[in-house]
């Protein structure tokens, strides 16, 4: 027998949108749901449990009680790290269902769903597991008559506010973590993507992560995301999103216990390439690939291009060969590379940004139109703007679609100079042969992470965040664990 399409698998996949509280899946409490569509088709995907404060109060207590009981906290690091590695082992055996309900939720092609978002939020999971019982707290070096132990603590209960552009893989970034050094984490994924969420913390259950130590609400951000910023009882805040809601959860954060707000914000992020590139056709490729890529909603889209003005026209040419093959297609064709834009809000904002681009006097090289428009889904054409002016909307404002911005320059001085010229400050490119030439602007950068002769590397081992209004702390690394714990100092009296 024929494996089944994913047209097929998609008709008669179980879809269950109840939240996950206490290790049982609840209604809200007042009953009231939201209805999930899918960017693709428009099709319905069932009743999402629409949760409010109060079904935040009711995880935030049974997330503390689990927390105070130690029922997870208190298993040793090795037995927290057996328990993980079989959740990560879970994710991978029900991939195809992962990776179906991503791409049914947001639209991205199941090629990527299958190939990069669930094997990386696995791989997110298994690497803290491993990690966790390699770590070691410190001995200050204090004089003879004193010890001085300087330990790592579980911060408590933490709420993982995600967005909808990487929904299971900007989860695991925190809840990998988090949940390895031992604390209690209630999710509330996007009202845009909450599906992998939900399973997500099904499959920790079946791999023996005790109820209550890891729940979902889902709902929407001004009902259950900023009660759970509000709470006074929950300590600590890892959020993925937008810079304007990222300082709305530091206000919440203000009004009540002074929580600790961990944000990853949005981006703006420059790559700069000089006529001395190593090879022009795979920085044309980088270039084109990472922007494309996810339809463009990534936090890291390299969507500011500055070309040195002795190459634009060679870049430009070679640029616009490559277009055709970023048309969107049927995100359940396993062929597809570019895929639908999460919904019809996100959709009218991107075409709002071409209408900006147009109206302020951009040159419109390529797309700029909506495509599949039969489909009843919500798809932009792959679109280049050329003579770009600093100052435009397009310029400044992240756009979260597939909208290329291109500036030439004679100076790379001047280059760097405008590429620091926006409120972000999230990964930038540079692209040289020239070793000082890379150096110098990777140093002058006001960004957390720099590419060179390359764009969009990515490991697990290595942190992500960003510098200025793009967020503080760091995802990803030995280094997220800061963010999840406190850090204790215990004096002891040896005289
Ligand atoms: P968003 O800020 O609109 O929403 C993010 C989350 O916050 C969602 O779960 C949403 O429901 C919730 N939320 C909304 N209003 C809230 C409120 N008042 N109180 C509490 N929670 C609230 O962002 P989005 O549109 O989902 O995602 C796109 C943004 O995420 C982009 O700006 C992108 O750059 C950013 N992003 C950043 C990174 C990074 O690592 N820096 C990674 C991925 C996405």
């Amino acid at each position: 027998m024929s494996k089944p399409t994913w047209h097929e698998r998609a008709n008669s996949i179980k879809i269950d949108g109840r939240a996950l509280i206490n290790g049982q899946r609840v209604d809200a409490i007042s009953g009231a749901t939201f209805e999930n569509i899918s960017p693709i088709d428009g099709r319905k995907l069932g009743p999402t449990a629409r949760c409010d404060a109060a079904d935040v109060d009711a995880a935030v207590a049974v997330a503390r009680a689990a927390f105070e009981d130690r029922r997870w906290a208190g298993k040793s690091p090795s037995e927290r790290k057996r328990i993980m590695l079989k959740f990560a082992e879970l994710m991978m055996a029900n991939r195809d269902e992962l990776a179906l309900l991503e791409t049914l939720d947001m639209g991205k092609p199941i090629k990527y769903s299958l190939s990069v978002d669930v094997p990386s939020a696995a791989k997110c999971v298994q690497w803290y597991a491993e990690a966790i019982d390699k770590v070691y707290d410190e001995i200050a070096p204090t004089n003879d008559s004193t010890l001085a132990l300087i330990t790592r603590e579980p911060v408590g209960v933490v709420a993982a506010i995600v967005p909808w552009n990487y929904p299971m893989l900007m989860a695991s970034w925190k809840i990998a973590p988090a949940l390895a050094v031992g604390n209690s984490v209630i999710l509330k994924p996007s009202e845009k993507s909450p599906l992998s969420a939900l399973r997500l913390a099904e499959i920790a259950i079946e791999a023996g992560i005790p109820a209550g130590v890891f729940n979902v609400v889902p709902g929407f951000g001004h009902e259950a995301g900023s009660a759970l910023a509000l709470h006074n009882d929950v300590d600590c805040i890892g959020f993925t999103g937008s810079t304007r809601i990222g300082k709305k959860i530091m206000e919440y954060a203000s009004q009540s216990n002074l929580k600790r707000v961990w944000t990853e914000l949005g981006g703006k992020s420059p790559n700069i390439v000089c006529a001395d590139c190593p090879n022009l056709d795979e920085a044309v490729e980088a270039a084109i690939g990472s922007i494309y890529f996810n339809q463009g909603e990534s936090c890291n889209a390299p969507s500011r291009l500055f070309i040195e003005a002795s190459i634009k026209d060679q870049f430009i040419a070679k640029a616009l060969a490559l277009m055709p093959s970023y048309l969107p297609g049927d995100p359940l064709d396993p062929k597809t590379i570019m895929g639908a834009i999460v919904d019809h809000i996100q959709l009218n904002s991107v075409m709002g940004f071409i209408e900006s681009g147009k109206a302020e006097g951009a040159t419109l090289l390529a797309g700029g139109n909506q495509a599949r428009t039969e489909t009843g889904g919500y798809y932009v054409e792959p679109t280049i703007f050329s003579n770009v002016n600093p100052g435009m909307k397009i310029a400044q404002e992240e756009i979260f679609g597939p909208v290329l911005s291109i500036f030439t320059f004679t100076d790379l001085d001047e280059a760097i100079k405008q590429a620091n010229a926006t409120a972000y400050g999230l990964q930038a490119g540079v692209w040289t042969s020239d070793i000082r030439k890379a150096h110098h602007a990777a140093r002058a950068l006001r960004v957390g992470t720099v590419h060179v002769n390359q764009y969009d590397s990515d490991d697990i081992t290595v942190p992500f965040g960003g510098y200025k209004q793009s967020g503080n702390g760091r995802d990803k690394s030995l280094h997220a664990l800061e963010k999840y714990t406190e850090l204790k100092t215990t004096w002891i009296n040896l005289a």
